[in-house]
């Protein structure tokens, strides 16, 4: 089974051909990224115009990498939210089109779901597995008891993970996206700045990054106020070892309540080195079978959505055509 995916969520501007949601024929990605850095951040409307720039373009060279003609597609797969409006808008039109064009049926799919399968691109999923989610937008604990059906255990009660990294790294002087750069300095510092750690309620599994962001704020300003140079690597490796040590902590524990057989990594943060290597030598330790995909499967693609929509369209078949791009579309509704 030959899936066609579109993701157009944020910035990246991407389409993949999958073949049974498992083998990437194609990955093509183009980022926005350059156009954004000048803002410090990604502008919604700016991001809607350049995916309408190139999704065409995109679309032909996913189909030409894969050396797939139309006709041996069995769907359109796209993106449908959560995400930017306007942004998930360009895909969904791009994807009806299609469909309608070629006579194939159409996959709404969820952006989050898409992240979590990327993992099934890298490895053989098995269930009941635990999600870890820490991206640019979300971070949850998401709780598989079977395939495509998901529950959110945990969550951010206030800023996400690669938000709060964006927001360290711009006031410590990096540019957008900062999270790599504050990834980089904290693994090159030599030493750390104690920061607290958000450990919220005893038996919660959400997460609460705006006081560590207001902490590292205050180090800043103070060392600033008394005329000195912020110590940002001290700082960043602080930063990074907070987050790292609650955010594997909430994990292992959430593997062993729910006696999960996988733990699962994913979405933009999972490419962090000091988490990567944490998770790691922690479900070593604990004989915990851990998968993470490839940095070019955490942040956004379309081989991901394509794997995440062949395990809808397995369970529910295709969606009606009339559906619509959806901001703040429900991962747990969209469980088969
Ligand atoms: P969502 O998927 O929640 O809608 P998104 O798609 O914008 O959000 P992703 O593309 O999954 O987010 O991830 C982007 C985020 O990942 C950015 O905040 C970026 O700073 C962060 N990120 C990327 N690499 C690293 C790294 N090595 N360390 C920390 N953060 C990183
Ligand atoms: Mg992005
Ligand atoms: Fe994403």
């Amino acid at each position: 089974v030959y899936i066609l995916a579109i993701e157009t969520s944020c910035d990246e501007t991407a389409v993949a051909v999958v073949k049974d949601g498992s083998e990437v024929l194609s990955n093509i990605i183009s980022s926005q990224i350059e156009t954004h850095r000048a803002f410090g951040g990604v502008v919604p409307e700016v991001a809607s115009r350049k995916h309408v720039e190139v999704i065409t373009l995109i679309i032909e060279e996913a189909m030409a990498a894969a050396g797939i003609q139309p006709h041996q597609l069995a769907a359109i797969a796209v993106t449908q939210g959560p995400g930017l409006v306007g942004a998930l808008l360009v895909g969904v039109v791009a994807a009806k089109s299609l469909a309608l064009a070629w006579g194939k049926p159409l996959i709404g799919t969820h952006h989050i779901a898409g992240h979590i399968y990327a993992n099934r691109l890298v490895a053989e999923l098995k269930y009941p597995c635990m999600t870890l989610v820490v991206s640019g937008g979300h971070t949850e604990l998401v709780h598989m008891e079977q395939e495509g059906k998901f529950r959110i255990i945990g969550r951010t009660r206030d800023d996400a993970v690669g938000e709060a990294y964006d927001k360290v790294a711009r006031a410590l002087g990096f540019p957008y996206p900062g999270g790599p750069h504050v990834d980089r300095l904290a693994r090159e510092a030599s030493e750390a700045v104690t920061l607290p750690r958000a450990w919220l309620e005893p038996d919660s599994y959400d997460f609460s990054f705006s006081g560590l962001k207001s902490a590292v704020l205050n180090v800043v300003n103070q060392s600033k106020m008394k005329g000195l140079t912020p110590d940002v690597a001290a700082i960043a490796r602080g930063f990074q070892e907070s987050v790292v040590e609650v955010l594997v902590e909430k994990a292992i524990r959430a593997v062993r309540s729910t006696g999960a057989k996988q733990l699962l990594l994913c979405g933009g943060v999972a490419a962090n080195g000091g988490l990567r290597a944490a998770l790691m030598a922690r479900c070593k330790l604990e004989g915990i079978e851990l998968i993470i995909p490839p940095p070019i499967y955490c942040t956004d693609n379309a081989a991901m959505i394509g794997a995440a929509a062949y395990v809808k369209w397995t369970h529910d078949g295709g969606t009606p055509l009339d559906m619509v791009a959806d901001p703040g579309f429900s991962l747990e509704k969209w469980s088969v």
